[in-house]
C-alpha cells in the first residue's frame, strides 16, 4: 500500500516532468520577452547580470514543449549538447532575434536546448528546433501587434491586460499568455514576456492556458 501511495504522489506532484525525447508535449509555447521589462526586473530582483543590451522588440526568450494544461516538460535526455555548427545557417537570425540579454549567446541557445528543446527533439532536430522557433516569432511581430491597438510602451501608463490580449487575439485568434512582474516604484504589474501556444505540429495555433498569467487586471508595458 505504501509503494502505491508514494506512486501516486509522484504523479500527482505539479512539478514540471522529467522526459527522454519520447513525444509526450502536446503543445508548445512561444516565448517572446519584452527586454525593457526583462531588465527591469533582473534590476528589482537584485540579479548579479545585468543586461547587456535592450533592443527595442521583443525578442525570443524560448519555444517551450508542453502538456496542453501548461505544464512544461523539461530536461530530457540530451542526445548530444548544441554546439555552434548545429546551427550555422540560422545564426544571424539568432543573433538578431534570440540574444541572450544578459550574457553569450551560444550559452542561452545550448541553455533553451538542453532545458526545452530536446525535449521534442524526435520530432524536431536542433535545427528545425530553432528553425521553428524563428519561424513563429517572424510571424508574431507583438510590438507592431499591440502597438495597432495603440498600445505601446510608457514609463506611467496602465492598460487593461484584456485589452493587450485582445490585441495579440486580433492576430492570432486565440490566447496568449502574459507574464508580468511586480515594479514596486510603481506598485504595478509590468509586463515582461508574451507567449503564444501551439499544437504539438509546432505550427497551428491553439489557446494558451491561463491568459492573464502572473499580470493584474492592469499592467504596465515599461520603456
Ligand atoms: P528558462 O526561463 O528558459 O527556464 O531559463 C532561462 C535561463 O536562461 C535563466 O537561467 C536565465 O538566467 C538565463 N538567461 C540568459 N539570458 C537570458 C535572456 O535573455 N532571457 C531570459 N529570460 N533568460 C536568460
Amino acid at each position: 500500500m505504501s509503494m502505491l501511495f508514494v506512486f501516486s504522489l509522484f504523479l500527482l506532484l505539479d512539478v514540471p516532468k522529467s522526459c527522454n525525447a519520447e513525444k509526450n508535449y502536446t503543445s508548445f509555447m512561444l516565448v517572446q520577452q519584452w527586454p525593457e521589462g526583462y531588465c527591469e526586473y533582473q534590476e528589482i530582483v537584485g540579479a548579479k547580470r545585468r543586461c547587456k543590451s535592450r533592443p527595442h522588440k521583443f525578442t525570443i526568450h524560448g519555444l517551450w514543449p508542453q502538456e496542453s494544461n501548461g505544464q512544461l516538460i523539461t530536461n530530457c535526455t540530451v542526445t548530444s549538447n548544441l554546439t555552434e555548427k548545429d546551427i550555422k545557417p540560422v545564426e544571424p537570425q539568432l543573433h538578431s532575434n534570440w540574444p541572450n540579454l544578459i550574457g553569450t549567446d551560444l550559452n542561452f541557445w545550448q541553455f533553451e536546448w538542453t532545458k526545452h528543446g530536446s525535449c521534442s527533439e524526435n520530432e524536431f532536430p536542433k535545427l528545425q528546433y530553432f528553425q521553428l522557433g524563428l519561424h513563429n516569432y517572424a510571424q508574431n511581430n507583438l510590438m507592431e501587434i499591440l502597438e495597432k491597438a495603440h498600445i505601446v510602451p510608457n514609463k506611467t501608463h496602465l492598460y487593461n491586460a484584456t485589452d493587450v490580449l485582445s490585441a495579440v487575439h486580433k492576430h492570432t485568434q486565440h490566447d496568449a499568455q502574459l507574464a508580468c512582474y511586480v515594479d514596486p516604484n510603481h506598485n504595478a504589474s509590468a509586463l515582461y514576456q508574451i507567449g503564444l501556444c501551439y499544437a504539438d505540429d509546432g505550427k497551428t495555433y491553439k489557446n494558451c492556458p491561463n491568459s492573464r498569467g502572473t499580470c493584474r487586471k492592469q499592467l504596465m508595458y515599461p520603456k
